[in-house]
């Protein structure tokens, strides 16, 4: 048997949860404790099983009022992924007008997210 403590970022309660758990693949959870509503428990879950992660960067806007557009993925992608997703959005340059939303990314290392824009971006004005 194994254990492990875990922080659940479900919401800012931030609660501790002591898990016991065999090993295997995925894991088989025995006893959560410390969970404080149920949604805390399908978090454990899915952090045994499948843990995700989401993330927030920036990507080159040559040209642009601002050189960097601020990006975030519109799912949680595997956490085994995130380092092959974050190479793939650095690899991006843009061209201005970007407005909020925007996707510049479908996909990115096979995952299900999209990559999107979270700032708005005009050409730099040449006087
Ligand atoms: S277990 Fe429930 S109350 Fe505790 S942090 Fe998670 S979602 Fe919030």
């Amino acid at each position: 048997m194994s254990e492990r403590e875990l922080v659940c970022v479900v919401c800012p309660n931030g609660c501790s949860i002591h898990v016991d758990y065999e090993d295997g693949n995925p894991p088989r959870i025995v006893r959560a404790e410390g969970a404080r509503c149920p949604r805390g428990k399908a978090w454990v879950q899915q952090e045994m099983e499948d843990p995700r992660r989401t993330f927030s960067t920036s990507v080159l806007v040559p040209g642009g009022d601002f050189l960097e557009a601020s990006v975030r993925l519109t799912k949680p992608v595997p956490l085994s992924k995130v380092f092959d997703v974050m190479e793939e959005i650095k690899k991006v340059k843009l061209k201005p007008p970007l407005e909020i939303g925007d996707v510049i990314l479908t996909n990115p290392a096979g995952t299900e997210t999209e990559v999107v824009i979270t700032r708005n971006v005009i050409a730099r004005r040449t006087s």
